[in-house]
């Protein structure tokens, strides 16, 4: 299985949006996503060590926000990443970037993708950095190529953790034609236990197990 190693850099105060990408990208099997911090990288300080990290990822994403623009760090990696960038032509940056910030002297837009923050529509955030990705793995768009981890909504294992069982992410055509028929999720069988889960098609979430959990909490809390 080929994988993909994904730094995202983000100023302390984003972290929450940081651990939101995280989160969501880490439900594609083949995407392996690391905030800074966790990147598995040598180095005799943090600043080492994240020069390495850039080095050896194929992807950065970047958060370019009111926080960042004034974070010496931030800014010495996407400075770095861009001297990486011209050695080595599979690395791809991406740039999220809250509205109305201007970063034109960090920002290539012939060579780097940028995604504006829509803080009212974080689905649609996560769901154009998903493609973006996409787009830069060899036929990452098409059906059958990448796959969803899926947790079941329903069984558990031995260590009553719920099992976990991959389905093909379709592909981008598919998504965007049954979103534009209004169908906003996708339906996994579980090979253990039958029980559907349904997955939010912009995001990859699954809303099954968000859905099962919340009617657990409030049992316990109703007990
Ligand atoms: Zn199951």
């Amino acid at each position: 299985m080929f994988e993909f190693k994904i730094l995202i850099s983000n100023s302390d105060q984003d972290i929450k949006l940081a651990e939101l990408i995280k989160d969501t990208l880490i439900k594609i099997g083949e995407l392996k996503p690391y905030l800074s911090l966790e990147y598995p990288s040598k180095g005799k300080n943090l600043a080492e060590k994240t020069r390495n990290a850039i080095e050896n990822c194929d992807f950065m994403i970047t958060l370019l926000t009111r926080n960042s623009i004034k974070d010496q760090f931030v800014n010495q990696g996407i400075g770095y990443a861009i001297k990486i960038r011209e050695l080595k032509n599979q690395f791809k940056i991406i740039h999220l970037l809250e509205d109305n910030l201007n970063f034109n002297g960090l920002i290539n837009y012939k060579t780097e993708d940028v995604i504006k923050i829509d803080k009212n529509n974080l689905e649609l955030v996560l769901h154009n950095l998903i493609w973006s990705i996409r787009k830069n793995i060899p036929n990452g768009l098409n059906s059958n190529i990448l796959k969803l981890k899926i947790k079941c909504c329903n069984c558990n294992d031995l260590m009553d953790n719920p099992n976990e069982y991959f389905g093909f992410v379709p592909s981008q055509a598919d998504i965007k034609k049954n979103y534009s028929l209004n169908k906003h999720s996708l339906s996994y069988y579980c090979p253990y236990c039958g029980a559907i889960s349904e997955i939010n098609i912009l995001t990859f979430e699954n809303l099954s197990l968000k859905h099962n959990r919340k009617m657990v909490l409030e049992e316990n809390v109703n007990k």
